[in-house]
């Protein structure tokens, strides 16, 4: 694929696969008497690039939890038949025959893309991810707070001081953590 984007616990690798009428997706690019084709099969059967009306932007997403994944822009990137209807904020791409292969390298339809691509996808798993990391760290830290006021009970030391150092009254120290040391 094409463009990374890391942050602590994920990385996207996205970019575009062109795709045919029938749905069928390329698998990369390869020439046929000089002419650049698309490959669409296993054993490497190829389909002139030409013949490509769109492309699906798809990300491939290797993320510390939940497993690797992907995403797919819901929209179909087209392909349009002249410059006139090209109209990238709508994912409208003029690419003339003899330009499709190179279409994916071109500056401002990468830029459109990553856009999408940032606001679409990235940006809302980074932040569901946050909450994944925040709320896991705190399970953790609640079984370490746990843990220590019982060594502190097992050492004699007072609800005065153990809600002292846990930045809560005696009381609710005591009605935290009497039931469990
Ligand atoms: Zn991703």
């Amino acid at each position: 694929m094409g463009w990374i984007h890391e942050d602590s616990s994920s990385t996207h690798e996205a970019g575009f696969v062109a795709v045919f009428d029938d749905g069928t997706e390329s698998r990369g690019q390869t020439a046929v008497d000089g002419v650049v084709h698309e490959i669409v099969g296993e054993s490497g059967e190829s389909r002139p690039s030409a013949e490509i009306v769109g492309w699906v932007l798809r990300c491939h997403c290797h993320s510390t939890f939940p497993a690797p994944s992907s995403w797919d822009d819901p929209d179909r990137w087209t392909r349009c038949p002249s410059e006139s209807l090209e109209d990238l904020p709508r994912k409208r791409v003029f690419a003339p025959d003899d330009e499709i292969a190179d279409i994916t390298f071109r500056g401002d339809v990468v830029e459109a893309a990553q856009a999408v691509w940032m606001r679409e996808h990235v940006l809302p798993h980074g932040c569901i991810d946050a909450i994944r990391r925040a709320a896991t760290a705190r399970r953790t830290a609640e079984d370490q707070l746990d843990e220590a006021v019982a060594v502190a009970r097992r050492l004699g030391r007072s609800w005065t001081d153990i809600g002292r150092a846990a930045g809560m009254t005696r009381q609710s120290a005591n009605e935290r953590w009497r039931d469990r040391t």
